[in-house]
């Protein structure tokens, strides 16, 4: 007779082989009227129950410590945000309302990212629902970004002696100037970039190494340009922790850039990254920094595109 346990584990949805690291914080803020669009987190936290996601499968990440943001920014620039005291000139860099719910906002995101980056190297793979916000520099931050959880995140795995060496893959639309500046001079960090040219950040300092795109490039010479420096990259460097930003808004219809890459360009990026690093068995955190689509189902479809074939990839090489 067949065992009704058995029976409910056949049927039950798949669920997924890495863990989602995800936080209500992160769409409850109120930017007010602004391109950023914090919903883009609820939609995907739905989907995915939709998908067949499982509680278990989400990890509800902890507000990092003040220690842990010291390895990267500064302790003046920490105090005048936990005390609302950023000048005008300040928020206007930020581009973001100040309030004490985007400081939880962001905060919530670096420890995000630091459990992201912990179950990455438990598992080989894990995806945050959000994070990546590459533009934040040690003493200010700009750009929708108010602190750095990549680097923050990966100073502390450096720090805690879990990895000697990471690499940062930011294939968002805009180029990673924080990352590039915070580990300019860090011989066991390695910044990639590829990005458009003729958009913000206006100066862009040197990562490891940069591709600068130009208004109208598409599938082809991005994907060109990937497909030369990976796995090359990995190989060279051998990072023992892969920080991917899968941006969304390198799309061809986002609001903030004017590359054109399509759904499918997007999705053919997302598997040169990561199963090129998975094939290797080097470990991989997932952030998915922006995505500014006119309609941000579009933003959403690219995210979880990215984690369909990161879901993929894992099945391959677990
Ligand atoms: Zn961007």
């Amino acid at each position: 007779m067949l065992n009704p346990k058995r029976i409910f584990r056949f049927f039950r949805k798949p669920g997924f082989l890495f863990k989602l690291v995800y936080s209500d914080d992160y769409w409850t803020v109120d930017l007010g009227q602004h391109v950023f669009p914090v919903q883009k987190y609820r939609l995907i936290f739905e989907a995915l129950l939709r998908m067949g996601a499982r509680k278990e499968d989400f990890l509800l990440p902890p507000l990092p410590r003040d220690e842990d943001l010291f390895l990267v920014h500064t302790s003046k620039y920490i105090k005048k945000l936990k005390t609302g005291n950023l000048s005008h000139s300040e928020i206007l860099t930020l581009e973001l309302p100040y309030s004490e719910e985007l400081l939880e906002f962001a905060l919530r995101f670096v420890g995000g990212t630091i459990l992201t980056a912990e179950k990455a190297l438990e598992d080989g793979l894990a995806v945050h629902i959000g994070g990546g916000f590459h533009h934040a520099f040690s003493d200010h931050g700009e750009g929708f970004c108010v602190l750095n959880d990549v680097a923050v995140a990966l100073e502390k795995m450096k720090h805690e002696g879990r990895i000697q060496k990471a690499m940062v893959v930011d294939c968002d639309l805009h180029q990673g100037n924080g990352n590039a500046f915070i580990f300019a001079k860090k011989d066991y960090a390695f910044t990639f970039s590829i990005h458009q040219m003729d958009i913000y950040p206006a100066q862009k300092p040197s990562s490891s190494k940069d591709v600068g795109l130009w208004s109208g490039d598409g599938d082809e010479q991005y994907l060109k340009e990937l497909r030369s420096h990976f796995p090359l990259l990995y190989e060279e460097f051998q990072p023992d922790l892969v920080f991917y930003l899968a941006g969304a808004d390198p799309y061809e219809k986002d609001q903030l850039g004017s590359l054109k890459l399509t759904l499918e360009g997007l999705k053919e990026r997302d598997r040169i990254v990561i199963e090129s690093a998975r094939r290797l068995r080097l470990p991989v955190a997932v952030m998915f920094a922006g995505g500014y689509a006119w309609d941000v189902h579009d933003t959403v479809t690219i995210h979880l595109n990215t984690i369909k074939t990161a879901q993929k990839i894992q099945g391959k090489y677990p």
